[in-house]
């Protein structure tokens, strides 16, 4: 069989392309049984974006393997054969397992030993079942499609080597990638989109574009924003500071870290203690006893503290408190991946404090801010998973508030469904303190990222003592809305390099104007600084490129540092009062007078044109 670990719940939620490539994994092992018959298997579940089959072999398989194996599974697709599915004891699982006959083609001289294991992950009580395509018979609980011929494409991709069940006591196998699609043209344009994201790759334009870059001494996952990436991240603070001011928000700072009694209140600590760097310890502080301090991983103990600086009405409600915080999170060595997953990071939070009877209008604010921020960067594609508490779960998972938990939920599902948003619920994968919602979104090539995350809070407010003087002059406790709709800087801007390919619109472009002088003479020099020095007054980044280059030269310089909008100016120009435009990706748009230049390119900037 394939997945020993999986619950009948979750194979029951196994979506069409999983049940097809985990079907894909059957026939994968059938063609490598045709070319060696004694190769041993143990497990081959989907995955993201494939599948895989583990499997143990004397002979070493390599890429080069790979035509004779695809042949082999072309022909066992094309013999369009079903996928019977058999129930059995687990005595008789046993009894074949025994006789080499799962994960075979026929019996066998040696048992199959990794199928034995598997069967005895099978809890006592749970349906064995068997499936078999032609000769090839599999332990497998399912579920599959119909016959090996609704695989439409497949592929193999690379192989790798793994321990049987994850566990380096056990042996070591190899294992097989593949994908799978339901026809060749979603194939096709699965591996184009794979291509174009390798050109797009946000450490490789990063580095060529010089937005950002790492130092060993300053430490790994730490990036250094250099000018040009500093620019991204200003222009962005600046567009989150506009929309949050005209959305009623106050704007706050706060310091990188706190005692340790601020986490523990909070719950971070001892919980969450893991993900955050180790403390710094203040030997005998001011006389006392020894202090420890924490880097802060989470804005939000920060934010409660504001909130509780100064006794709350509900006349102060909603009161929405944002910074764009940064924080540090110790990530494995080993799972830092360029801006992706980083150990520094600055995020576009807020704390909305509120009472329940403002939740809904609240809640669909803060869609309508995620709405708008989509529009402006041009995603057209997104998902809200919204991910509810299990009931049977209260008070070991999720906090033992059935009523609130059934009441926020509901509200939050009201406005998801008013609203027309796109939106899937995944039951049992809320946070411990309240319902959540998990956005992703799609790049222009098809590539999903999830950039950020809104949580409903009933439970952290009460662990800090955060009240508010109701009508009738009770104290109560206030609910909390976390929202970051940018997510953090180093993983939204990752997201928009490869989402514009580095080809920034106007408004974000590091470098958004290059005048480019037809030589190097100083009555053309001087009309440049003129027409730098007046887009620089109105917030434009202007600059001139004075270099002795001929206009080629300096073009293709301009281009490749996919400077947006370039300004020849040569004799005539200077004679006529025109700039000859140039944009970037679109070639010479033709000479217009300066004046109209100027203005086109202010009023762009102005509108966050693309
Ligand atoms: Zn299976
Ligand atoms: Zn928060």
């Amino acid at each position: 069989m394939a997945e020993a670990h999986k619950t009948p719940e979750q194979r029951h939620q196994m979506t069409d392309i999983e049940r097809l490539r985990h079907s894909a994994a059957h026939v994968l092992a059938t063609a490598i049984l045709r070319l060696w018959p004694n190769a041993q298997f143990a497990a081959g579940p989907s995955v993201e974006n494939g599948f895989y089959y583990d499997l143990d072999l004397d002979h070493r398989i390599t890429p080069e393997d790979f035509a004779a194996i695809e042949a082999e599974m072309k022909k066992e697709v094309k013999a369009n054969h079903v996928f019977e599915r058999k129930t059995v004891s687990r005595a008789e699982a046993l009894e074949l397992a025994k006789a080499g006959r799962l994960g075979a083609l026929s019996e066998r001289e040696r048992p199959s030993v990794f199928k034995i294991g598997n069967l005895e992950e099978i809890p006592e009580g749970e349906e064995i079942s068997l499936y078999q395509n032609g000769d090839f018979i599999d332990l497998c609980a399912g579920p599959h499609v119909m016959r090996t011929g609704n695989i439409g494409a497949f592929k193999l991709t690379h192989v790798a080597s793994a321990y049987y069940k994850g566990d380096e006591k056990n042996p070591q196998l190899q294992r097989i990638y593949g994908t799978a699609f339901k026809n060749k043209t979603e194939m096709e344009a699965y591996f184009t989109m794979l291509e174009e994201a390798k050109k797009r790759d946000h450490r490789k334009l990063g580095k060529e574009l010089e937005l950002f870059t790492f130092d060993e001494d300053v430490g790994p996952g730490l990036p250094l924003w250099m000018p040009n990436g500093t620019v991204l991240i200003e222009e962005l603070e600046k567009l989150a500071k506009e929309t949050e001011f005209a959305a009623g928000y106050d704007r706050v700072r706060t310091p990188h870290l706190a005692r340790e009694n601020m986490y523990l209140t909070s719950g971070h600590l001892p919980y969450y203690a893991e993900s955050m760097f180790p403390p710094m310890i203040l030997e005998e502080s001011e006389g006392g006893a020894a202090e420890k301090y924490y880097l802060k991983a989470m804005n939000c103990p920060h934010h409660h503290k504001i909130y509780g600086a100064v006794p709350r009405s509900y006349r102060d409600l909603p009161l929405r408190l944002a910074e764009y915080g940064t924080c540090y999170r110790y990530e494995q060595s080993g799972e830092l991946f360029g801006l992706m997953r980083v150990r520094s990071m600055q995020m576009n939070d807020a704390h909305i404090y509120l009472t329940p009877d403002q939740f809904e209008t609240e809640f669909n604010a803060v869609n309508e801010m995620y709405l708008k921020y989509f529009k402006i960067f041009g995603i057209d594609k997104y998902l809200m998973r919204f991910s509810t508490h299990d009931p049977a779960k209260l008070g070991q998972k999720f906090v033992d508030q059935p009523e609130l938990w059934k009441k926020t939920e509901e509200m939050v599902r009201n406005v998801l469904v008013k609203s027309g948003i796109n939106y899937v619920e995944v039951p049992n994968e809320a946070a411990f303190y309240g319902p959540k919602i998990d956005v992703q979104v799609w790049s222009a090539i098809g590539r999903e990222f999830t950039i950020a995350t809104n949580q409903v809070d009933f439970a952290v407010p009460s662990r800090f003592k955060l009240v508010y003087k109701d009508r009738d002059n009770t104290e109560k406790t206030p609910l909390c809305i976390h929202r970051a709709p940018l997510g953090t800087h180093e993983r939204f801007i990752g997201f928009l390099i490869e989402h514009y390919a580095g080809n920034f619109p106007f408004w974000l472009s590091p470098m958004q104007v290059r005048v480019l002088p037809i030589g190097d003479e100083e009555p053309l020099l001087e009309y440049a600084r003129g027409i730098q020095a007046e887009l620089r007054g109105a917030g434009i980044r202007a600059e001139i490129d004075a270099s002795s280059n001929n206009i080629k030269g300096k073009v293709l310089q301009a281009e490749q540092m996919k400077v947006h909008t370039m300004l020849v100016v040569g004799y005539r120009d200077l004679e006529a009062g025109n700039v000859s435009v140039r944009v970037h990706g679109k070639g010479n748009l033709g000479a217009k007078p300066r004046a109209e230049a100027v203005a086109e390119i202010i009023q762009a900037a102005k509108e966050r044109r693309a």
